[in-house]
């Protein structure tokens, strides 16, 4: 890029510097030509006023003039000629200058001499006597006035070409050591052309992409390693359990009282690891494919059903229920909606205090949602918990949790499930008091 950016520079101020010369040289050449022609046609109107006044003679007077003076006669033969022996040099009547003047009075040529072997201006005048008065001076090649008079001009050229190629090495690594220095580690703390900033931003933001992925995957892969090993340990109890309690009536040494107590542990312990295992298996199914099957569900009468299914655990916690219910249809999978929604309730009479109450509301909200709020006047839960209580395995009161049959499992079922269908879920508690989820569509 560095090298690249210099020949352009470099190039760009040499053609500049090579127009400029050369058309220098170009005016000044041809200007050269119209005022040499003009001198000699200035030079010839004072000699022919010499020649009126004094004749022939004024010629020979004019030795020291530095421009060719020949008089021809109408014949072509040469009178006087102040450079070359005027006898020595042949007819001139047919010279392109000379012809021109017979006929014109007055004629001008550019052509190579053969008497001087020169290129030469020559300008001819036709003189009241019939002769022919011929100035000529020589024509110096354009290489002549470079040497002469354009010197200087052509040593500026050289020392700006210099001047160009310090010029053009300072600025190309002037303009490129910003983009070498880019600390693409931080990228937008040090860009100093706002033409890349749109590029400093996506790599910016590609950085922290990558950054975040990086997060993710290692927030991944340590919850994964923590549910296994939470999986492997809720497991291991009721086996040890079952085991423990196996083993003693396996020996014959328990009475047949407790061997039925026994056998009632185990029953407990195997259902627990049925429904954990149930909930395991419904986690991963919930991570590994989005939800289908969505058709219109009535909430109100899903709700109606689901405190129709939990009546009895109503009855035997002696929970008194409020319904307050607006009729509302969703679009969602009616099967997963419905666990859902137990879940909660079921979670509300679990964790309520004996006589509590338990009131839902289905209204739709001020931002025009569905909105269904489970709210119990249970035992509540602390600030601190109510930001974990979704998070799998995560119980606030295990033995509690243990002795209602739950797996700490169901609320984040509950939460995965309702944002596989769009749906939020929050709650609002105070400790003793009781709790509210709020889910909105
Ligand atoms: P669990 O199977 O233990 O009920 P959940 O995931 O359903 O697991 O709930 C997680 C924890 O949240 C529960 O163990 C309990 O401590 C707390 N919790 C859930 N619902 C309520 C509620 N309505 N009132 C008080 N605590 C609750």
């Amino acid at each position: 890029m560095k090298k690249k950016i210099f020949i352009s520079i470099f190039s760009l101020v040499i053609s500049l510097i090579v127009i400029l010369s050369t058309s220098v040289t170009i005016i000044f050449y041809v200007n050269y030509e119209k005022r040499e022609i003009i001198n000699l046609q200035n030079d010839s109107s004072l000699i022919i006023e010499g020649i009126n006044e004094d004749g022939l003679n004024y010629l020979t007077s004019l030795e020291d003039y530095n421009n060719r003076i020949t008089l021809i006669n109408d014949d072509g033969n040469v009178i006087f000629d102040n450079m070359i022996d005027a006898s020595t040099l042949e007819n001139h009547l047919y010279r392109e200058e000379v012809q021109e003047a017979l006929t014109n009075n007055y004629g001008e040529s550019k052509r190579y001499s053969s008497s001087l072997l020169k290129r030469y201006f020559y300008v001819a005048y036709k003189l009241n006597d019939g002769n022919i008065l011929r100035l000529s001076s020589e024509i110096f090649s354009v290489f002549y006035f470079i040497l002469h008079d354009l010197w200087p001009i052509y040593i500026i050229t050289i020392v700006s070409i210099i001047t160009a190629i310090i010029l053009a090495r300072f600025l190309s690594k002037r303009i490129v050591d910003p983009l070498n220095n880019i600390d693409l580690d931080d990228p937008l703390s040090n860009n100093q052309y706002p033409e890349i900033e749109p590029m400093l931003i996506r790599i910016n933001n590609q950085h922290r992409q990558i950054l975040s992925d990086k997060e993710k995957v290692e927030k991944a892969y340590k919850i994964r390693q923590e549910f296994t090993s939470n999986v492997s340990h809720e497991l291991k109890t009721p086996l040890h359990i079952i085991s423990g309690y196996a083993e003693i009536i396996g020996n014959g040494i328990a009475s047949e009282e407790d061997t039925k107590l026994f056998a009632k542990k185990i029953l407990n312990e195997s259902n627990r690891m049925t429904s954990l295992v149930a909930d395991i298996m419904k986690i991963s199914e919930l991570e590994n494919q989005q939800i289908k099957n969505f058709e219109d569900v009535n909430l109100k009468n899903l709700i109606l059903q689901i405190v129709d299914d939990l009546s009895l655990s109503f009855k035997n916690n002696g929970i008194k229920l409020e319904l307050k219910l607006n009729d509302i249809d969703i679009k969602a999978n009616k099967d997963h909606l419905y666990s859902a929604i137990y879940n909660i309730v079921d979670n509300a009479i679990k964790y309520n205090k004996p006589n509590g109450k338990i009131i839902i509301n289905l209204i739709i909200n001020k931002d025009n949602r569905p909105q269904l709020s489970i709210k119990d006047t249970g035992i509540g839960i602390s600030k601190e918990d109510q930001e974990r209580i979704f998070e799998r395995f995560y119980r606030v009161d295990k033995s509690r949790s243990k002795a209602n049959g739950g797996t700490g499992l169901g609320l984040s079922i509950v939460k995965h499930t309702l944002n596989n269908m769009n749906a939020t879920i929050q709650v609002k508690s105070q400790l003793n008091k009781g709790s509210t989820f709020i889910i909105i569509f």
